[in-house]
C-alpha cells in the first residue's frame, strides 16, 4: 500500500511514495517551472502519478504553495507565481481523472502535520509551525487539528504587520513580518549593515568565528522574528513551536538567540510551558503531512 506524495514548491516539486505508516519509500524532485504555468505544471503532475502508482496506491496526496481551500481541494489565492494556478480544482481533477482519493493542502499545513505524524511534533496537539524563508509560512495545530479559518487561508503569520509605516510588502501592505524576519530579511539587513551581499550560510560561518558585527546582524533579526512570534504566543498559548525552513539547519544555536530574546517579551508562565523545536523532516514533511490528510480523509469516508 502506498500513496502517491507530491509537494510543489515554487522552484521545486518534490514527490515520492508514503507507506501508509508514513515511511518515505522513495523520493525524487524535479524543477516547477512555474512561469510555464498551470497546464505544464498538470502534465508533471500526471506524469508523476503514472509513474509512481501501481494496483496497491491508496491515493493522491497534494501538499503546494499558495492559498489553499485544503477541505475543498483547490487553490483559491495567493501570489500569481504559476499562472493559472489560482482557481484550480485539483483535487477534483485528480479523483475524476485515477478513480483515487485525493487532497490538496497548503504546504506549511502540511508540513506541520508531517512534523506530528512523524517528526518533532509526535504527540503534540496544540503547537505552531513557522517556515523561514523566502516568506515566513504559518501553520495552527489546536487540539490535533488544523485551524483552517473560514476560508482556509487562516496563519498567514507572514503579512502581521509589525513595523508601523514600514517596508513595502507584495501583499499591498507595509510593515509585515516576512519583511524583517524571513531569510530574504535577514540577507537584506545584513548587504545593509555590513555592505556586502552575504548568503546565509556565510552570515550564519562569520557568527560561529565571533565575528560581532555579524552577530549584531543577525541578533537584529532574530528580535524582529520573536517580535512576530511573541504574538502568536499570547494568542495561541501552544506547548510546542515548530521552526522549519533552511534556517532550521542551524539547529540549537539559533532556538537559544531566539529563545533568549523571548524571554524579554513573553511572560515567563507562557514560556514555562513551551518547547521550542526545529523541524525535523526536512523535504519529507510536506509530502508526510499531506499523506495524512488523505488518511484522514479516507477514515472518514
Ligand atoms: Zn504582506
Amino acid at each position: 500500500m502506498n500513496i502517491v506524495a507530491i509537494d510543489i514548491g515554487g522552484t521545486e516539486i518534490k514527490y515520492g511514495s508514503v507507506t501508509g505508516g508514513g515511511e518515505v519509500k522513495f523520493s525524487s524532485s524535479l524543477a516547477t517551472e512555474a512561469s510555464k504555468g498551470v497546464e505544464q505544471l498538470l502534465d508533471k503532475i500526471y506524469s508523476i502519478v503514472e509513474k509512481l502508482k501501481d494496483e496497491k496506491t491508496l491515493g493522491i496526496a497534494v501538499s503546494a504553495t499558495g492559498q489553499i481551500d485544503g477541505l475543498a481541494g483547490k487553490v483559491v489565492g495567493g501570489t500569481n507565481l504559476i499562472p493559472g494556478w489560482i482557481g484550480t480544482d485539483l483535487v477534483k481533477i485528480l479523483e475524476e481523472k485515477y478513480s483515487l482519493p485525493a487532497v490538496l493542502e497548503n504546504d506549511v499545513n502540511c508540513a506541520a502535520l508531517g512534523e506530528m505524524w512523524m517528526g518533532a511534533a509526535k504527540n503534540r496537539k496544540n503547537f505552531l509551525c513557522l517556515t523561514i524563508g523566502t516568506g515566513i509560512g504559518g501553520g495552527i495545530v489546536l487540539d490535533g487539528k488544523l485551524l483552517r479559518g473560514e476560508s482556509s487561508v487562516a496563519a498567514e503569520f507572514g503579512h502581521i504587520q509589525i513595523v508601523k509605516n514600514g517596508e513595502k510588502c507584495g501583499c499591498g501592505s507595509t510593515g509585515c513580518y516576512q519583511s524583517y524576519a524571513s531569510t530574504t530579511a535577514l540577507l537584506k539587513l545584513a548587504e545593509r549593515k555590513l555592505g556586502k551581499k552575504l548568503n546565509g550560510k556565510e552570515i550564519f560561518d562569520e557568527v560561529h568565528k565571533n565575528n560581532l558585527e555579524y552577530k549584531k546582524v543577525l541578533d537584529e533579526w532574530a528580535d524582529y522574528f520573536t517580535d512576530g512570534l511573541a504574538t502568536l504566543i499570547y494568542i495561541f498559548n501552544p506547548s510546542l513551536i515548530v521552526i522549519g525552513g533552511g534556517v532550521s539547519k542551524q539547529g540549537s544555536f539559533l532556538k537559544n538567540i531566539f529563545q533568549k530574546s523571548l524571554e524579554t517579551k513573553v511572560m515567563k508562565n507562557y514560556l514555562d510551558i513551551l518547547e521550542m523545536k526545529m523541524a525535523e523532516r526536512g523535504n519529507d514533511a510536506g509530502m508526510l503531512g499531506a499523506s495524512y490528510l488523505l488518511l484522514e480523509k479516507m477514515k472518514k469516508s
